[in-house]
């Protein structure tokens, strides 16, 4: 059967550094308990992955299949997932007074969130390697991308959710065909009843960057903004970080792409944006801490923020610090008022995590911080559609 070209060598843990091979189910280091990160053979990819090369290919993720996991054409599950467009938002843009403002709208993808970018690259290679039954603890948005996938592979999907997620994230679950479990309490007490399952039942757990290949997938949005700007990167990037898969991937994808000649050395200043009910990574960014510690009593409308600990902390804060970025928080009534500036502004009808990332560029602007004439591109992470509960209120 067909071959991908794949130029995938081995996992690395991004911590103690120790090497995996990578044909074989996997989830955290065994030896440090951190995330692993899949290594390519860069020089054999950049022979195939060149900017001319690109132009031909086909218009989702998989466009970029050296540099992504997969190693058989059957195991790819297909759905429409990434190469969302990257609009020139030039009436939002004068209106702020930065008229280089440009909007990524992943509201398009599968299931209406990024989350698919990830969730396409874990069940695929989960199916590649044999998983039997996949399970996850989500805020919302990660487990409809799972019921997806794990429909598309026809592999059963566990998926552990809040008990106050919105119903239609529930309803979206179960057409889909998954086993919903509502919990009470946040996504970390979710991770807990996963892993009993997993232990209990032999589950393959896709928690975020518990397993190597979300952030695989979500990496492409870093491949795909190069692209669109035709290989020169933004000045800032503002993106609305929960578990921060998005953050690392896109830092991880600069610099693969540097060593494949497809960059140079110049790199976007990362802006980690929370809600000022849920801040660990803000906290633990003005702390000068390495590691965040778990956010008590987390609470924001912006489901996919309400990550109260985050495995991948030390990553993300990496990039940001590495990048000379920042981290900021907004309230949630900012994020619904910015929501209705973004769409009347933009027609980009955003998820209150993508208005998020509008109320913190409009705050860096006023600080100086970004500057009139930069290029800054806001992260849409979801579509507003799926959140018809929450604009119900601001009618
Ligand atoms: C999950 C989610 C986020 C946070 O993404 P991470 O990459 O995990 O930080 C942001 N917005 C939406 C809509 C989400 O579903």
């Amino acid at each position: 059967m067909a071959q991908t070209k794949s130029t995938l060598t081995h996992l690395e843990c991004g911590n103690c550094g120790k090497q995996y091979a990578p044909n074989r189910l996997l989830n955290l280091c065994s030896d440090c308990g951190k995330p692993l990160l899949a290594r390519y053979d860069l020089a054999t990819a950049a022979l195939t992955l060149t900017r001319e090369a690109l132009k031909q290919r086909e218009p989702s993720l998989w466009r970029y299949e050296e540099v992504l996991p997969v190693q058989n054409d059957w195991a790819m599950l297909r759905l429409g997932e990434g190469w969302t467009p990257l609009h020139h938002a030039k009436r939002l843009g004068e209106a702020i007074g930065c008229p280089q403002t440009y909007i990524k709208d992943e509201g398009l993808n599968v299931t209406a969130s990024f989350k698919a970018r990830g969730l396409a690259l874990a069940v695929s290679r989960a199916y590649e390697l044999g998983a039997r039954e996949l399970a996850i603890p989500s805020a919302g948005n990660a487990a409809c991308a799972l019921s997806a996938y794990a429909a598309a592979a026809g592999l059963p999907a566990h998926v552990y959710m809040p008990r106050d997620v919105p119903s239609l994230f529930q309803v979206e679950c179960r057409e889909l065909g998954a086993n919903v479990t509502l919990v009470d309490g946040l996504i970390n007490d979710c991770g807990v009843k996963v892993r009993e399952g997993v232990a209990a039942h032999g589950w393959f757990d896709v928690s975020t960057l518990k397993e190597p290949y979300r952030v695989e997938g979500k990496k492409t949005m870093g491949y795909e903004l190069a692209e669109q700007m035709d290989w020169e990167l933004p000045d800032v990037i503002i993106y609305p970080t929960g578990g921060g898969t998005g953050m690392v991937g896109m830092w991880k994808a600069f610099d693969e792409m540097e060593r494949m000649g497809l960059i140079g050395a110049k790199r976007p200043r990362m802006v980690t944006v929370q809600s000022d009910g849920c801040a660990p990574i803000v906290r633990a960014f003005q702390q000068g801490v390495e590691h965040a510690e778990l956010w008590q009593g987390a609470r924001t409308v912006a489901d996919g923020l309400r990550v109260p600990i985050a495995i991948g902390d030390f990553l993300i804060l990496r990039a940001i610090r590495q990048s000379g970025g920042v981290a900021l928080t907004v309230t949630d009534a900012e994020m619904l008022h910015y929501a209705r500036v973004m769409g009347s502004k933009s027609g980009v009808f955003p998820a209150p995590e993508g208005a998020a990332t509008l109320a913190a560029q409009v705050h860096l602007l006023e600080q100086g911080w970004i500057k009139p004439d930069e290029r800054v591109v806001l992260f849409n992470t979801g579509s507003g559609l799926k959140y018809a509960h929450l604009w119900a209120h601001v009618l």
